[in-house]
């Protein structure tokens, strides 16, 4: 190619007609189509800017408005060195800045041979927005003239074909970082539409340009479909004026510093890539870091926003010619895929012994499997941190790893290879196996089955067991080499926060794996794998981790200003509220320890480096003695802001469902401290954001020993019956007393009766607990909540009738006193009823109470949307049965991707708080 032409523009777009030749230029660009040897250059008021553009040119064309006293509206063209003359009758300071160019352009003999201006006359230059009429008539005689000249250069112009209309279509969501430009790339040229697609602060913004018919079928698309990973919250579609395009085009990303959305969740391999590592052929063939756009790592890479390779912990690694040749072709799978990697290229295994240092195995995964089969615990660097690893199958590689891990009774989840052998441990409906299968590849929670293979020491008499599917290369290939269930949980002792840096994982499970099966790439970010049920019909989220980090729960009304929430105290995590939309942080967990109080400033600290905020308004639970209070009250804000436990459940319901209030809460959980400094939990509320009316409770529990009954349950059980029996218990009908040493039983008994004054609970966990532990005989849980769940589970299924109760309604709140329940619920033992429908008339008599309380509350403040919320309603049983139950009376919300428990508080803390930081503006 010889010199180029170069066609510059010129003019201050700013100042009404003076922007005459960059309209006209923009107008060139859009009806024509040049070869590469034709170069359109916005020149605007740059002076000698310019300089190596005229320099450069073989050929220069300047579009521009002239001042010559000629009429206001004509076209002129001048040639060689007339130009500098049209120029120097002074119209705008622009034009003397090009006026000097030329002339020391020609000064070092550099001017371009050929030369021409095509102008219009212009009154003048003022600030304006728009041109003035004669001279935006004169645009399309500008045009023609530049193409005659240009064609009269011999440089080849050809009309593009004018589009016969427009489309532009906004779409909001998790839509970046998912392939899906490129897919909408493959849609727009399978209609032959013309336009582009670019990431913008908010998602995507798609410009497209053909036949109507062909632009609806192409919009009918979008709306049905999505590729995997995606998802689109709204997608807002517009008619624009046709234009003319050069085909369809992937744009780069409009830059406004605001790309809050850019990160998206891990997801689990996907089939295509799958396939590729089963072929022989592949060049990626049993490549453990295998991914492509539709899966892999993304938040746990993720150094920065927006995300781009160079802002994840692949930066590291140099793509090789193979593997950026895919990066870059819009047309691959790969196109993008920030993590992608090949053999030559990307991170590898390493097979390690106990103290970390590498072990030589040509095939660490070989070497990984046959360890796990020989009974030994193996730490597994994954995605978001380490994994313990031990053949499930094996009774005494369980046993060794509960003891080492110091873990109670709590199941420890189970990875297997598929669906067909999940199949074979736990009972499993079409949702749940729809969950297993999901992207997001949660740990799901099931019915066990009785003779599931498995050793008894995974899930010691639970009900239910927590399985989930391989979701990385790495999981598939070792799953397939093991060949059994693997026992995969969380690397840490205890409560501890999980391990996800090579150094401190060393030195955190030295002693508590046998062998590690690392890798190089860097984690950046912790990330708990997320565990998920089927409740009511629905897949509900009760723990979020991996796979829904970081997606954004959109709020009804925009936050007034960022809001950081602090979280609870058990199963912690943090929430970020900014603009439109709340951002809850991973899964930190119970801050019962130093490791865990880090974590949950790093979760913090991470949370505003990637949003770019710092919040200063800051909102923490009631509770003084809460690690998550003290942390809010030691972060530098203009406002701290405690709120009531229950009032943020219900909150964070309503935030999940869009309900900006007011609504009745209904909020059951263990525990959480109420403002008379009782312990709630059995709570019916009337809320609107920033307040809340306590309408209804539970007749409170005395709980003998304090915090010491949470475990103890035989103590709550006494209780029940003590208050029941008005002091004088029937303790023969129940085995469960016998078995106690019979002096605690007699002291605990003198505490009740000597009435002096001890912690009240109204928590409906606790109920649970003492039915649960007089109907199992169980006098201790193994751990919080254990025998809740037991109890749960038992229940038989069908319609049972619920026992009697009483509301007071003579106070305020009003009491549910389940006195009578206690008292029918003793008969029927008495009378040797199985456990299994006393557990079902239970579960009827809480639903039943329930629903009184709220339809009296209904016909009070008039028919409002009722939320369910709080631990108790992962209770599939009660959320069914409350929800059947109050259909009839008002719209009834459950909980489904923010955690009914208190995994999800916080995002109720930051809507809470913003309602009140408005109110005290
Ligand atoms: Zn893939
Ligand atoms: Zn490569
Ligand atoms: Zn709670």
């Amino acid at each position: 190619m010889g010199r180029p032409a170069v066609v510059l523009g010129l003019g201050n777009p700013l100042m009404g007609d003076d922007r005459a030749g960059l309209a006209a230029l923009e107008a060139l660009r859009s009806a024509f189509a040049f070869e590469p040897d034709v170069q359109l250059e916005d020149g605007g008021a740059l002076g000698l800017a310019l300089l190596p553009t005229v320099e450069d040119a073989g050929a220069l064309l300047v579009l521009d408005a002239v001042h010559l006293g000629g009429t206001i509206g004509t076209v002129v063209e001048r040639e060689g060195d007339e130009i500098p003359r049209c120029l120097s009758i002074k119209l705008s300071p622009h034009q003397v800045g090009f006026r000097e160019t030329l002339a020391l352009a020609g000064l070092r003999g550099k001017l371009p041979a050929r030369m021409a201006l095509v102008g219009v006359e212009v009154a003048g230059a003022e600030y304006a927005e728009p041109l003035s009429a004669p001279v935006a008539h004169a645009v399309p005689r500008m045009v023609d003239a530049a193409v005659v000249r240009l064609s009269a250069w011999g440089f080849k112009v050809q009309a593009r074909a004018v589009s016969a209309a427009g489309r532009k279509i906004r779409i909001r969501g998790t839509v970046q970082g998912v392939g899906f430009r490129p897919w909408v790339y493959h849609l727009a040229h399978a209609h032959g539409l013309g336009g582009a697609v670019r990431n913008d602060a908010s998602g995507v913004t798609i410009e497209a340009f053909g036949d109507a018919p062909a632009l609806d079928a192409f919009v009918g698309t979008l709306v049905r479909e999505t590729p995997p990973g995606a998802v689109i919250e709204t997608l807002d579609c517009s008619p624009v004026d046709a234009r003319a395009t050069d085909g369809f085009a992937i744009a780069a990303s409009a830059v406004d510093g605001d790309l809050r959305l850019s990160i998206p969740p891990e997801r689990a391999t996907c089939d295509a890539c799958l396939a590729e590592m089963a072929d022989a052929s592949n060049r990626r063939q049993g490549y453990a870091f295998t991914n492509c756009t539709h899966c892999g790592p993304r938040y746990t890479i993720a150094t920065e926003a927006p995300y781009d390779r160079a802002a994840t912990t692949m930066a590291a690694f140099e793509m090789c010619p193979a593997c950026r040749r895919e990066y870059e072709d819009p047309g691959d799978r790969r196109f993008h895929a920030e993590p992608n990697a090949c053999p030559a290229c990307g991170p590898a295994l390493v097979w390690c012994d106990a103290s970390g240092a590498a072990l030589d195995a040509e095939d660490p995964i070989a070497a990984a499997a046959a360890a796990l089969r020989e009974g030994c615990i193996v730490a597994v660097k994954g995605l978001g941190g380490y994994h313990l690893a031990c053949d499930a199958t094996s009774e005494g590689a369980v046993a060794r790893l509960r003891a080492r891990k110091g873990r109670d009774e709590k199941p420890f989840a189970v990875m297997v290879g598929d669906l067909r052998a999940a199949a074979e441990l736990a009972h499993l409906d079409a949702g749940e196996r729809a969950l297993l299968e999901a992207p997001e590849r949660p740990i799901v929670l099931a019915k066990r089955r009785v003779e599931a293979p498995i050793a008894a020491a995974v899930a010691p008499d639970a009900p239910l067991v927590g399985l989930f599917l391989p979701y990385s290369p790495l999981h598939h290939l070792l799953l397939a080499a093991v060949a059994r269930p693997l026992v995969m949980t969380s690397a840490n002792r205890a409560e501890e926060p999980i391990a996800f840096r090579d150094d401190d994982a060393r030195v955190r499970l030295a002693g508590l794996a046998d062998r590690f099966l690392i890798h190089d790439r860097v984690i950046a970010a912790p990330c708990d794998d997320s565990v998920a049920r089927v409740i009511a019909g629905r897949p509900t989220i009760l723990r979020r981790g991996r796979g829904w980090v970081p997606r954004p729960t959109r709020v009804a009304r925009a936050f007034a200003q960022p809001v950081l929430a602090c979280g609870a105290h058990w199963k912690n995590a943090v929430c970020i509220g900014v603009g439109d939309a709340a951002w809850l942080g991973p899964h930190v967990g119970d801050l019962e320890s130093l490791a865990a109080y880090e974590a949950l400033e790093e979760s913090v600290e991470r949370m505003c480096h990637l949003l770019r905020v710092r919040p200063e308004i800051v909102a923490h639970d009631l509770h003084p003695e809460f690690l998550s209070t003290r942390f809010a009250r030691s972060w530098p804000a203009a406002a701290t802001i405690a709120v009531q436990h229950h009032h943020a459940h219900v909150a964070s319901a309503m935030g999940e469902h869009g309900l900006s209030g007011p609504v009745l809460g209904v909020a059951y959980d263990g525990t959480g401290q109420g403002q008379d400094g009782a312990s709630w939990g059995g709570e019916i509320l009337l809320v609107r954001l920033g307040s809340f009316e306590r309408i209804a409770t539970f007749r409170p529990l005395r709980l003998p020993g304090g915090e010491v009954a949470i475990r103890q349950v035989w103590r709550l059980a006494l209780a029940l019956l003590d208050d029941a029996f008005l002091g004088d218990p029937p303790l023969h009908v129940f085995p469960l007393f016998a078995g106690l040493a019979p002096d605690e039983l007699a002291r605990v008994r003198t505490l009740l009766a000597s009435g002096f004054p001890m912690p009240l609970s109204h928590g409906v966990g606790r109920l649970f607990d003492a039915v649960g532990s007089l109907l199992l005989g169980r006098s201790v849980a193994g751990y919080e909540g254990q025998v809740a769940l037991l109890c749960n589970e038992i229940a038989a299924r069908g319609p049972h009738a619920p026992y009697p109760f009483d509301v007071e309604r003579d106070g305020e709140p009003w009491l549910i006193d389940l006195r009578p329940m206690v008292r029918s619920l003793v008969a029927d033992c008495l009378a040797g009823e199985a456990p299994t429908r006393i557990s079902a008339r239970f579960h009827e008599t809480l639903v039943a109470a329930t629903v009184t309380v709220v339809s009296a509350a209904v016909r009070r403040h008039g028919s409002l949307p009722v939320v369910l919320t709080g631990g108790c309603f992962q209770n599939p049983r009660l959320a069914k049965g409350v929800r059947a139950a109050l259909a009839a009376h008002a719209e009834v919300y459950l909980h489904a991707d923010v955690p009914p428990g208190d995994g999800g508080l916080a995002l109720g803390q930051a809507l809470v708080a913003d309602a009140r930081s408005r109110s005290c503006v």
